[in-house]
């Protein structure tokens, strides 16, 4: 390819034909999926422009014109910014009355592409025979490629994978590139330079562009350290001796179907799913959980850990009336502050209700006694504290109130010592001086924490319901034959494990704040878990199942979800250790009124200490965007390494420790021991995970990382 017709990335427009996103856009997951496909393919394409139309012919066509013309004032010229390459469109290529896309497409077209219209579904046919539902067309329109994708997201996505590599070509045609140039090399050339492997019996292994395997281990800020998979795990440190992963070959592209119906011999022998970094796991998630929902909350021990959806205003004054602070005698400071002398008690205000309502007016010569928190008696503006004070004489009759019914002498004379600059509202606390009535007391977002404050806020104002975010119902699933719950009496029979996973994902979400339906161990049968999960995404919001997402042939957790469920996958592989095999779909499910939402699944692995690392990495931040808690997930600390750590060559690791603050302050990490993945007991004790980088040496101790917080800093001091 000569470099005047390479250009930096090709320009991409995503057409989404949907009546119902058209009206809502917030219901369209189309578009993030395919702008992820654009996205895998290594900054070849830049999704320029992305639009909704409804399932209207002439709506089509008006934005297939528009972007098609473009490409032809570019007049080939693919340097030219407004050059469209390729338009998508996904919807409306169904058997269905309103489906009308691919009529509207192919009216345009100056160019038929059968060929590419064959690849599709050709692709899809392997994948589900309903593929013959879907009336793709594709072509050229001015210097445009044009295909029309089916509505489904995965079925947008399977089509438009089947053909992508192919694009860059075809569009770059076209756009009027040299075909000579182009072609030069002959088919293999161009095969390396797309990436793919043609047919034809040609020796497998030779003469592959070799740059094109295995990106995917690759991809992402820090989803790797850029070594190839080693024969041998590292430096597992910690004098443990555990024999690590042994893999005596390179991952290569072998992709073959999840059909789970297929059996061993036809199954995947490498994950199809594309390695994705940390970071960018999380922010699928972010991007994928449903949005808070608003419900209103009671007042009381149930709001803690909530987060507010609205601000709140004081209903009321705190203190509602002018109320003394100290016990004491309320009094009407003269002109010039002297109180001192000898005073008449004239009646006496208890805090209590009503107290006081019928009290004479308080007049400059007289006092009143007055109990802290009791209403000043009308007149009165200040208090002297009862210490400021002595007795001088008592009432000769006795009033009738005690409790021995003798009854006790009262207060006749009262006199103030050392009170010669009394001010006005001395010892009286003024209506709302605590809390102005219709003062905001908590903001949209604040969480209402177990300390007590914010509980204690809206009790005094006298607001007894809020608006608060509502926490997802989270669902835990144990998967696998070889599953037995962790307290069934009796010895275990070979090849038996105890359900570790389940009671601790339960412990763990619940004290996080969120309720949790015990879902049991799922057999790895395709039916029965297709069954389970189904009947679960009916009760919970989130379901987090364990095992089953390993590269064995009963690790059905993934096709379950996307041929069974029609869920997306979004992620199925992550960079890290432990954890790699972690996943993260969304399923539609329609709700009690029939509403289409969306469900949230995690699919972590089946080892111990792997499932309560991505738990808390990953299910949590999700759990917690749900709730409307901001920012989502562990809170990060920087940390001092108390000795020495072995790194992963090749994975960021979420090492397991203790971290302790010492008398000077500093945070100081130690392991809790040997890190193996099914070793649970490597987070015993553990209050963080340290965000340990992968790589060759180990960090030493005094080296400064990242650490996650799981639970409190223990306390050397
Ligand atoms: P899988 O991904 O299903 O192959 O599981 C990986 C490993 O984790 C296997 O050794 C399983 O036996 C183990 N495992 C899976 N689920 C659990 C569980 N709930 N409790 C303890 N170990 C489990
Ligand atoms: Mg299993």
């Amino acid at each position: 390819m000569s470099s005047s017709t390479t250009p930096a990335a090709l320009k991409a427009a995503i057409l989404i034909v949907s009546t119902t996103a058209a009206q809502d856009p917030a219901t369209d997951s189309a578009d993030v999926t395919l702008r992820q496909v654009f996205d895998e393919q290594q900054a070849q394409w830049e999704v320029h422009e992305s639009k909704i139309v409804p399932d209207d012919v002439v709506q089509i066509q008006k934005q297939i014109i528009h972007w098609t013309n473009q490409a032809t004032a570019a007049n080939g010229d693919n340097n030219n910014t407004n050059t469209i390459n390729l338009i998508v469109t996904t919807g409306g290529t169904g058997f269905a009355v309103s489906d009308q896309t691919p009529e509207a497409v192919s009216a345009l077209l100056h160019k038929n592409a059968p060929g590419l219209v064959h690849g599709m579904l050709a692709a899809s046919l392997q994948v589900t025979p309903f593929a013959m539902m879907s009336r793709p067309v594709a072509g050229v329109r001015n210097g445009t490629v044009i295909i029309t994708l089916p509505g489904s997201p995965k079925g947008a996505k399977e089509n438009l994978q089947a053909v992508i590599k192919m694009l860059p070509h075809a569009c770059m045609q076209a756009a009027g590139a040299n075909s000579r140039a182009l072609h030069k090399g002959g088919v293999k050339k161009l095969e390396q330079e797309a990436g793919v492997e043609g047919g034809g019996g040609r020796g497998h292994g030779h003469g592959h562009g070799h740059s094109h395997h295995d990106h995917s281990e690759h991809r992402g800020g820090g989803g790797g350290c850029g070594v190839h998979g080693h024969g041998h795990n590292h430096g597992h440190g910690q004098g443990h001796g555990h024999a690590g992963l042994v893999r005596h070959t390179t991952p290569s592209e072998n992709p073959k179907s999840n059909d789970p119906s297929l059996g061993p011999s036809r199954r995947h022998r490498e994950s199809p799913y594309p390695m994705l970094s940390v970071s960018e796991a999380l922010s699928q998630i972010a991007q994928h959980t449903p949005i808070p929902q608003i419900v209103t909350s009671k007042v009381d021990s149930s709001l803690i850990g909530a987060v507010l959806a609205q601000d709140v205003s004081a209903r009321e004054n705190v203190p509602a009336f002018r109320a003394s602070i100290v016990d004491g005698y309320a009094v009407v400071v003269p002109q010039d502050g002297n109180m001192r002398g000898v005073f008449p008690v004239v009646s006496v205000s208890h805090a209590a209700p009503g107290d006081g309502e019928n009290m004479p007016t308080l007049k400059e010569g007289e006092i009143a006694r007055i109990t802290t928190g009791a209403p000043l008696p009308p007149g009165a503006t200040s208090v002297i504290m009862v210490e400021d004070t002595v007795l001088v004489s008592t009432t000769s009759s006795k009033t009738q109130d005690a409790e021995d019914g003798n009854g006790v002498e009262e207060e006749k004379e009262v006199e103030i010592l050392a009170a010669d600059k009394v001010r006005e509202g001395e010892n009286v606390r003024e209506v709302g001086s605590d809390i102005k009535q219709g003062q905001l007391i908590l903001g949209k977002g604040d969480q209402v924490s177990a300390v007590g404050g914010e509980i204690g806020l809206l009790a005094a104002v006298g607001v007894g319901e809020v608006q608060v975010y509502r926490r997802p119902v989270v669902g835990v699933l144990s998967t696998g034959d070889e599953i037995v719950d962790h307290d069934r009496p009796g010895d275990l029979r070979l090849g038996e494990v105890r359900d570790t996973n389940r009671p601790t994902l339960i412990s763990a979400a619940r004290d996080w704040g969120y309720e949790v339906i015990d879902l049991g161990v799922a057999r790895d049968k395709a039916g029965t878990l297709e069954e389970t999960l189904r009947q679960a995404l009916r009760q919970v919001d989130v379901v987090i199942t364990t095992g089953g997402v390993s590269m064995g042939e009963l690790d059905l957790l993934k096709p379950t979800i996307e041929r069974s469920l029609g869920g997306t996958i979004h992620f199925g592989r992550v960079a890290m250790k432990p954890g790699k095999p972690t996943t993260f779909a969304t399923v539609p499910v329609k709700d009690n009124d029939g509403e289409r939402v969306s469900k949230v699944i995690f699919s972590l692995p089946g080892n111990p200490a792997s499932a309560l690392v991505t738990f808390h990495l990953f299910v949590l931040p999700s759990l917690h965007q749900m709730s409307g808690i901001s920012p989502p997930g562990l809170p990060k600390v920087p940390v001092t390494l108390g000795h020495d750590f072995s790194l992963d060559r090749s994975r960021p690791e979420y090492h397991r420790a203790i971290v302790s603050v010492s008398r000077d302050g500093v945070l100081t990490a130690v392991s809790t021991g040997g890190q193996r993945s099914s070793r649970v007991g490597s987070m015993k004790g553990a209050n963080a995970l340290l965000c340990m980088p992968c790589g060759p040496e180990p960090l030493r101790k005094g080296a400064k990382v990242e650490a996650l917080l799981m639970g409190g800093l223990r306390s050397d001091v």
